[in-house]
């Protein structure tokens, strides 16, 4: 199952169900999959997800709050990989009117009806509503990418005015969201990790946080694990060619009478050398007495070097 799915699984086993929080998660619900026909008996809503899940916690909310039970069917898509569909219906009737009206789907004006594409802020007004009505709005249409393969949490609409109007009031929740249009669609996304996190903090996802916290964790240390590794083990090869350099120059220099008519300090220099194949050029320093600093050694090391080659070269050796 996809990590999506398992953050909406869970978000469905919530089992907080003040009134005023199921209101505003079935608006949300509502606003983003129900489709209303309006037929000779008045509106009828109907409701399609692939989620039974999803399905279940609808009607549960339904009826948590309307006292009203919709039917349930199940479909067979036929595209799409034959995925099931799950579909609530309810109505004709002047109850799915009531709904419509206070999930703030439609309003009541001088004008008559009208469909409302926005956010519906008067039942929103309270903290633990917004936070539902953000986990209605990603169980309608939401989805979450696999952390392990990038962050990204989206609510997809074919309204663009809707989503605009959701993205502006996430935004205004303390989130940072953008809504990008992908051919009819319209999705209104979060990408940065840490806002995800906030996200699922705040709809009551805390499976899908502790999850997603780990891998970032992982990822992170893996990263500076790999970091660290790559770098040091540049630094040993680097030491080490060099140093192999310096030790066979000084054989070669010993080999071929050179090491008498070096100086005091360049002969020390390749004793130690010789001593500690393995010593960086500032641990090298440290055994001289007094100690000398690292680029006196390497300058030394290098005369050592040239000088081996000098003599090489004198002796009519490669
Ligand atoms: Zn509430």
């Amino acid at each position: 199952m996809s990590f999506s799915s398992l953050a909406k699984q869970e978000l469905c086993r919530l089992e907080e169900l003040r009134d005023c929080c199921a209101l505003a998660e079935l608006a949300a619900l509502l606003h983003g999959c129900a489709i209303l026909h309006l037929g000779r008996e008045g509106w009828r809503l109907s409701l399609s997800t692939e989620s039974p899940a999803v399905a279940r916690r609808t009607a549960l909310l339904l009826k948590h709050v309307f006292l009203v039970s919709p039917q349930l069917n199940t479909l067979q898509r036929r595209r799409l990989g034959r995925s099931k569909v799950y579909r609530l219906t309810l109505g004709p009737g002047p109850e799915v009117l009531q709904i419509l009206l206070k999930t703030g789907l439609m309003r009541q004006s001088e004008e008559g009806l009208t469909f409302t594409r926005a956010v519906p802020g008067s039942i929103l007004r309270r903290s633990c509503c917004r936070y539902a009505y953000m986990r209605g709005a990603f169980l309608a249409t939401g989805y979450l990418n696999d952390p392990e393969k990038g962050y990204h949490l989206e609510i997809c609409g074919t309204d663009a005015e809707y989503a605009a109007s959701l993205c502006r009031w996430l935004n205004r929740q303390g989130l940072r969201a953008r809504v990008v249009s992908r051919k009819e669609v319209q999705v209104v996304y979060i990408k940065d990790s840490e806002q995800i996190v906030t996200f699922l903090s705040m709809v009551g996802a805390h499976k899908a946080l502790l999850e997603m916290e780990n891998v970032r964790v992982e990822k992170d240390m893996r990263n500076r694990v790999n970091r660290i590794v790559n770098c040091e083990q540049a630094n040993i090869e680097k030491t080490l060619s060099a140093s192999q350099r310096q030790v066979e120059a000084i054989q070669d220099l010993e080999r071929l009478g050179g090491l008498r008519r070096l100086s005091p300090a360049l002969l020390k220099t390749a004793e130690l050398r010789l001593e500690y194949p393995d010593a960086t050029l500032q641990e090298l320093g440290e055994y001289f007495s007094p100690p000398v600093g690292k680029s006196a050694v390497n300058h030394r090391l290098r005369k050592l070097e040239q000088l081996a080659c000098e003599w090489k070269e004198k002796l009519g050796e490669e």
